[in-house]
C-alpha cells in the first residue's frame, strides 16, 4: 500500500500477498489430510432444459468441509491445489465419489441423470490420464454419457500447433470410446479459437456467465452471444449457459436459441442428499 500510495514501481510485501502466505500455509498443512478424512463434499447443481423446464442432467462442484476452516468453495483452494499438485487428484476423488453415486442408484434401480465432473487442464498434460480414465470407465461400466467430463476452453490453449490439436482430438476421441461425454466450460472467456472447435468434437458447448450478462446491456455482446450458440447448434452440440439467475435472462437466452441452462433461477448447487430428494420429486 505504502509504494502504491508513493507511486512506487515495486511491491515487495504487502498486505493481501501477506494473507495469501498464511492461507496457503494452511492449505499445505491441512489439504493432505483432507484427502484421508474424507472431507471434500460432492454437491449437484442440476441443468434444465429451457423450453420444457426439464431436469436434463447436473454438475458435480466440489466443496470442502475443514473442520479447521469451515465450509469452502472452490475459489478458495482449486488454483492453490494445481499449484501444488492436488488437483489431479481431487479430481480423481470426485470423479469416483460422482461414479459410486450413479452406480449405486442404478443398483437400487433409481432414476438418474447424466452428471457432469470438472477436469483440471492439468490432466491434458499427464501422462497417465486416459489410462486411468479408462480404468475407472471399465471399473463403473456405466451407462454411456452418464458422466460428462467438463473441460475449459482455456485448457486447450497450448494445443496450438496442428500436432497439438490432432493430440488434443484424441484425447477427446479416447474419453469418448470410454463412454464419455465431453463439455467444453467456460466458453467464451479465453481465447475461443473456432479452429479448436472445428478440431474438437465435444458434445456440448457451456457458454459462460459473463457473456451473458454483458449480452443483457449491449446489443453487441447479445450477437455474439446469439452467434455463439448458433455456431454450437451448427456443429451439433449441445449449447447451455452458465448462470441464469432471472427470468428475464431466461427469456433472452431462448430468443438467442439457446436450449439448456444452468443458474440460480433454477436451482443452487445442493448436497448428496438434498440432490436425491431433488431427483425424487423432478423425475416425473
Ligand atoms: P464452473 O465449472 O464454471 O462452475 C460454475 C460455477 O458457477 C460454480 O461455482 C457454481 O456454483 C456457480 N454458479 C452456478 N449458477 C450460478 C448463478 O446463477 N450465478 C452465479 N453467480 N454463479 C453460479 P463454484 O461451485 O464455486 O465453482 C467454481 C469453479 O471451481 C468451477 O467453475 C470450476 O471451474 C471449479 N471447480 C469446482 N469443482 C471442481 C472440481 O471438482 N474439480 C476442478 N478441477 N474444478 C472444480
Ligand atoms: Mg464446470
Ligand atoms: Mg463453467
Ligand atoms: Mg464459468
Amino acid at each position: 500500500n505504502y509504494a502504491r500510495e508513493h507511486n512506487l514501481p515495486f511491491v515487495l510485501f504487502d498486505q493481501a500477498m501477506h494473507d495469501r502466505f498464511l492461507w496457503n500455509k494452511h492449505l499445505d498443512e491441512l489439504a493432505p489430510k483432507a484427502f484421508d478424512r474424507q472431507e471434500f463434499a460432492v454437491w449437484y447443481q442440476p441443468k434444465y432444459d429451457l423450453a420444457t423446464k426439464k431436469l436434463v442432467g447436473a454438475e458435480a462442484l466440489v466443496r470442502w468441509q475443514s473442520p479447521e476452516l469451515g465450509l469452502l468453495m472452490p475459489g478458495r483452494f482449486i488454483d492453490y491445489f494445481e499449484h501444488i499438485g492436488l488437483a489431479i487428484r481431487l479430481d480423481y476423488y470426485m470423479l469416483g465419489h460422482v461414479a459410486r453415486f450413479l452406480e449405486d442408484r442404478l443398483r437400487r434401480q433409481l432414476p438418474v441423470v447424466p452428471i457432469s465432473v470438472n477436469q483440471s487442464a492439468l490432466h491434458l498434460s499427464e501422462g497417465d490420464y486416459l489410462k486411468r480414465m479408462k480404468e475407472t470407465a471399465e471399473a463403473y461400466r456405466l451407462p454411456r454419457g452418464l458422466i460428462d467430463l467438463e473441460l475449459t476452453e482455456t485448457a486447450f490453449i497450448d494445443f496450438k500447433s496442428k500436432e497439438a490439436r490432432a493430440n488434443a482430438r484424441q484425447i477427446i476421441d479416447e474419453l469418448k470410446a470410454d463412454g464419455y461425454a465431453t463439455s467444453m466450460d467456460d466458453f467464451c472467456t479465453g481465447y475461443s479459437s473456432i479452429a479448436m472447435l472445428q478440431s474438437l468434437p465435444m458434445d456440448t458447448m457451456k457458454i459462460d456467465r459473463s457473456i451473458l450478462l454483458a449480452a443483457e446491456k449491449d446489443p453487441r455482446a447479445a450477437a455474439i452471444l446469439e452467434s455463439v450458440i448458433q455456431l454450437g447448434r451448427s456443429l451439433g452440440m449441445h449449447v447451455l449457459t452458465e448462470g441464469i439467475e432471472t427470468p428475464e435472462q431466461e427469456a433472452l437466452l431462448r430468443r438467442l436459441g439457446c436450449t439448456y441452462g444452468q443458474g440460480y433461477f433454477y436451482a443452487k448447487p445442493m448436497p448428496q442428499e438434498d440432490f436425491e430428494r431433488f431427483l425424487e420429486t423432478h423425475l416425473n
